[in-house]
């Protein structure tokens, strides 16, 4: 496994990579969804890079850059387990030099959700995801469903720049009771990390009421909410059931549906979603 810290290094090994070239982006402090990732990359291609970049374009001013978990170490040696062939990890100051201003703006898909919530996160996101691309070459790409309107902004951007690659999305990996892995789940102490199971409860409440035949999706927004306020360590940011494509919210619920959720657990701000 090869580690490498510069655009020019990354570019010429990877003219010697066998393709297809599978790639995992990634802010790194890797659990087992990241792996998941990084091993349908490694099933699928001859050749599989990853790269860790904690990206502060995503981040908003008062938002967990500087204190965003960060075990390089660890990291290496979980990826050279898993037999990936490059690790590319670039220096903020490489990735965006001074000069820098080419931003990438996805549009209406970007600006409701996470994007209402956090100003500015998706033109962060595809940014940097274009930049990677740009200078990784892959042909195959995997993201994880677990932040799903990251995908659905990636698959857009992609499709709009006809980029030459294939968006792979890798299904949401859980802890036993349910709550999705996430870097983040480190700020939760023991008592949050009870609380927090919340989130999943509330999707699988309406995935229930899916199966059972309601398709109000007010009604279903309403019993979500109702459940995660009983969580005193809960406070809402949004419940959503949208269009899984369009993001668009739904009178009545029609598959794909995206059900989505973001909840600040004490000080610590958790997504997750499933599709209907
Ligand atoms: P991050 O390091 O948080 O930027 O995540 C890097 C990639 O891993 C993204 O495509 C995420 O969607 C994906 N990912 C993060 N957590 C999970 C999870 N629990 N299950 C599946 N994929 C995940």
């Amino acid at each position: 496994m090869m580690v490498v810290e510069t655009i020019d290094d990354l570019k010429r090994l990877r003219l010697k990579l066998a393709e297809p070239v599978g790639f995992v982006p990634t802010m790194g402090y890797l659990h087992e969804g990241h792996l998941a990732l990084v091993r349908q990359a490694r099933a699928e291609n001859p050749s599989v890079v990853v790269s860790i970049f904690v990206n502060p374009t995503q981040f908003g001013p008062q938002e967990d850059f500087a204190k965003y978990p960060r075990d390089p170490r660890r990291d290496l040696a979980l990826l050279e387990k898993e037999r990936v062939d490059i690790v590319f990890m670039p220096s903020v100051a490489k990735m965006y030099p001074p000069q820098f201003t080419s931003w990438v703006e996805v549009g209406k898909v970007a600006e409701r959700l996470e994007g209402a919530a956090r100003p500015g996160h998706f033109r962060g996101v595809a940014t940097v995801v274009a930049r990677l691309f740009d200078i990784v070459q892959p042909n195959r790409a995997y993201f994880g469903q677990k932040d799903a309107q990251q995908l659905v902004v990636i698959k857009k951007m992609v499709a709009d720049r006809n980029m030459n690659l294939e968006i792979v999305a890798v299904p949401t990996v859980r802890e036993p009771d349910g709550l999705a892995m996430s870097s983040r789940n480190t700020y939760l102490n023991p008592e949050e990390r009870k609380a927090a199971v919340v989130l999943y409860q509330a999707l699988s409440l309406a995935q229930r009421l899916w199966s059972e035949g309601e398709r109000n999706a007010q009604t279903i927004r309403q019993q979500m909410t109702d459940l995660i306020q009983k969580q005193p360590l809960a406070d809402i940011d949004y419940v959503s059931i949208a269009d899984a494509e369009t993001l668009d919210e739904l009178d009545t619920v029609r598959p794909p549906a995206l059900v989505s959720l973001a909840v600040k657990i004490g000080n610590t701000r958790l997504i997750d979603n499933i599709v209907l």
